[in-house]
């Protein structure tokens, strides 16, 4: 990464930062996902940001990639995973964190192990380092609160437009001895009281362009230009097309997952429907290492 490039990913990690406050301060149990969702997204643009994805609000047995769609009824309960990225320019602060919205004390517990293993891991994160360490650190923190690490879901690097890219960091010792590159990087860790895997689930409404290839339909072919300039490789949601171009158009994505233009991306549900918590921050990774969405 070049100077700029690099100014870049330190002020989409600044923007994060800020909205990640702005998002614990309003978010209460019983309001709607939908609501806060817009509200987030709304001030990443307001900032001076773009969303890099769409705001991830996964309750308790989901994991990860639950997105509200346009006309979704969902409130916020239970463990509330709140995920969401920044981009400036393509380059990416990616940032997320849990919520206890019932007073229970499994839950809370759950979070602090996500967040105390989020910190030994950033402790030892630095150029050079073997990869597998970053994942060792990771599961003995979860493990020592007595927890599993969700062992099928990463950190990972992030490159210009892509979210997941190059090098995976783990959230197990898996004796990677490839050393850390410069870069940019997310660290993610999952805990659960479950059996620490994931499964596909339904279909979220989350997408991302795979084949820009032509398809027949006029209207398909209108959101696949959309998706191309606004978004690029980036994940994008239903709820956004819609927004651009009326409830039509969720007929144009279906047409454009089967033409294989668009990858629909599944809901990801801890195996054993346990609870699960997430904490994550980006680091970009120089001589020294910046935590960005610090
Ligand atoms: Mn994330
Ligand atoms: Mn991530």
């Amino acid at each position: 990464m070049n100077q700029k490039e690099k100014q870049n990913a330190i002020k989409a990690g600044e923007i994060a930062s800020q909205v990640k406050q702005f998002a614990k301060s309003f978010i209460k149990a019983d309001m709607p996902l939908l609501e806060i969702a817009e509200k987030i997204e709304s001030q990443i643009i307001k900032l001076g940001g773009k969303p890099a994805f769409p705001v991830n609000l996964s309750i308790n047995e989901i994991a990860a990639h639950y997105t509200p769609s346009y006309n979704d009824l969902t409130v916020a309960k239970g463990l509330l995973k709140v995920d969401f990225g920044v981009h400036i320019d393509g380059f990416i602060a990616d940032v997320a964190f849990s919520l206890d919205l019932e007073n229970n004390e499994e839950n809370k517990k759950l979070i602090k192990a996500s967040e105390k293993a989020l910190k030994n891991a950033v402790q030892k994160t630095k150029l050079g380092i073997p990869i597998g360490e970053i994942g060792k650190a990771i599961q003995d923190s979860i493990e020592s609160e007595g927890f599993s690490p969700i062992i099928n879901l990463s950190g990972h690097e992030m490159q210009k437009y892509e979210l997941h890219a190059g090098i995976t960091i783990p959230n197990i010792d898996n004796k990677k001895t490839e050393k850390l590159q410069k870069g940019l990087y997310a660290i993610e860790p999952f805990v659960t009281t479950g059996t620490g895997k994931v499964y596909d689930g339904k279909p979220s409404g989350i997408y991302s362009l795979i084949d820009s290839k032509n398809v027949r339909n006029p209207s398909a072919r209108e959101v696949l230009n959309f998706v191309e300039e606004e978004y690029q490789t980036l994940p994008f949601c239903s709820r956004w097309i819609v927004k651009k171009f009326g409830i039509k158009s969720l007929f144009a994505l279906k047409q454009l997952e089967d033409n294989r233009n668009l990858n629909h991306f599944q809901h990801l549900i801890e195996a054993s429907h346990n609870k699960v918590s997430q904490s994550e921050e980006t680091i970009l990774v120089d001589d020294k290492i910046t935590i960005t969405t610090e």
